[in-house]
């Protein structure tokens, strides 16, 4: 998905207690991301985009260094990167779930992955649609649950 990870970002943080929480549970929820970024400044090939950083191997890895400070960010760490990857399954892309046993792609092929800029294509695809949408409304739910 697209959009809907700075609403899904935001809703979960909409449920902590903390503001410390709140900035790591989008912190956790986008770092999976971080590998466009290295693939667009050409440190790394395109295939690198969702590949060992969109795994629950680096999910469970993210959550063990932050249990060192607190299991609460161990737990938001496993959620955030988590629901992330949930997101990103519907990408014909694949994510590598059984990473590093195994480097076969699972996918729910609902869309088609249009890249790191591709905002205007990914839109275009009525499963994106379909699945952001109820994303973004319980989005604004929390947002008007969480200031009234
Ligand atoms: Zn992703």
């Amino acid at each position: 998905m697209w959009l809907a990870h700075i609403a899904v970002g935001l809703s979960i943080a909409s449920y902590t207690d903390c503001l410390e929480c709140m900035v790591l549970a989008n912190a956790f929820h986008h770092l999976p991301s971080v590998d466009q970024l290295i693939v667009d400044t050409g440190l790394a090939k395109k295939e690198f985009h969702d590949a060992e950083l969109h795994t629950p191997f680096f999910a469970f890895g993210v959550a063990a260094v932050a249990a060192l400070f607190s299991w609460k960010y161990a737990l938001l760490a496993l959620i955030c990167i988590g629901t992330h990857l949930l997101m990103d399954l519907p990408t014909d892309t694949g994510l590598m779930l059984l990473y590093p046993f195994s480097r076969r792609r699972f996918t729910l092929n609902l869309w088609k992955n249009t890249g790191g800029w591709g905002l205007g294509g990914f839109y275009r695809q009525k499963w994106a649609i379909a699945l952001e949408t109820p994303i973004w409304l319980f989005f604004f739910y929390r947002l008007i649950v969480t200031l009234v």
